[in-house]
């Protein structure tokens, strides 16, 4: 199959998604026998969110030249494919993305991509007993346990060295040196969130993202819409909530770069009608990083952005 041939594959893929035919056998797929990279520059990878270009960013360095489909502000869960976006994946030696439906709409054509080179979804050999359940499928937030994102290093990383062999030795250097680099946000994560008092230990944000990190990290969390932004918030849902923060005399919540704060608003709203001011802690970086060339651009400063953040409005 040729270049042409396999995009035309991929936007009807794209089509039939659309108009939602599915298919069969959705779910991704790994070639039989994945072929290894023969290349003589950089390889061409494409990834999904900021936090998987970044993790391939640090372990490849300039052994890959990387195409990043969702830029800052971006809600991956409602994220639909351009044409452009279609041509950066069937042009790519290697794809990664995040998975564990996160890129929902995208699912289609990973599946249809993994049939010709490596589709590397970061998240789903995490171990199993760590991922958090939502309803029957997996809660995809899993960046925000930084250790349970090293793991997720650890696939990028045994998915290129199986790719590029010959670059091995490179990216085993380089992945050592960032998996440190985790390990000590980790650790700034646990002192810094620690300086927060038992009974202010709780979020409240604009969608479920930060499961995950109050179960690593100690901190009741609720979301005002569930663990995916295609689920609506209900009036119930706002109502249960306003009751909550007023028991608790919570003071802060916390708004997300990639989500609507129309529900934000309606939970102030809700507070202020029983006396009890809530005001917006900060902004939070949940499914896209910040732009690029700024502090929260990368991983580690969306994480470090995000703690320094929430230890202030609830210290
Ligand atoms: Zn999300």
């Amino acid at each position: 199959m040729n270049r042409s041939s396999i995009f035309v594959g991929l936007v009807l893929v794209a089509l039939l998604s659309a108009i939602g035919c599915k298919p069969e056998g959705a779910g991704t797929a790994i070639p039989a026998a994945q072929p290894a990279y023969r290349g003589a520059g950089p390889l061409q990878v494409t990834c999904t969110t900021g936090m998987v270009a970044d993790l391939v960013r640090n372990i490849a360095g300039p052994r890959a030249e990387i195409k990043q489909l969702m830029g800052a502000g971006v809600d991956p869960h409602l994220y639909k494919s351009s044409p452009g976006d279609i041509a950066a994946l069937s042009s790519a030696d290697v794809v990664f993305y995040s998975g564990l439906h996160l890129e929902g709409k995208m699912t289609d054509l990973f599946t249809q991509l993994a049939t010709t080179k490596p589709v590397i979804a970061v998240a789903e050999k995490i171990d199993e007993a760590k991922l958090l359940h939502d309803g029957g499928t997996h809660d995809p937030h899993v960046w925000f346990d930084v250790a349970l994102w090293k793991q997720a290093g650890e696939q990028v990383l045994a998915a290129l060295v199986k790719f590029d062999p010959a670059e091995a030795a490179n990216y085993q250097a380089r992945a050592q040196q960032y998996f440190t680099q985790l390990d000590e946000l980790d650790q700034f994560c646990r002192e810094q969130l620690a300086q927060i008092p038992a009974d202010q230990r709780v979020m409240v944000t604009a969608h479920d993202a930060f499961r995950y990190f109050g179960k690593a990290y100690g901190i009741e969390v609720r979301g005002i819409q569930g663990v995916s932004t295609e689920s609506e918030a209900g009036v119930k849902g706002i109502n249960e909530l306003v009751d909550f923060l007023v028991q608790r005399k919570i003071k802060a919540i916390f708004v997300e770069t990639s989500v609507s704060e129309e529900n934000v608003k309606s939970l102030l709203e809700g507070c202020r009608a029983q006396n009890h001011t809530v005001t917006i802690g900060g902004q939070l970086y949940s499914d896209a990083m910040g732009e690029p060339g700024t502090p929260a651009g990368t991983y580690d400063g969306m994480i470090r952005h995000n703690v320094t953040t929430i230890v202030h409005a609830l210290k």
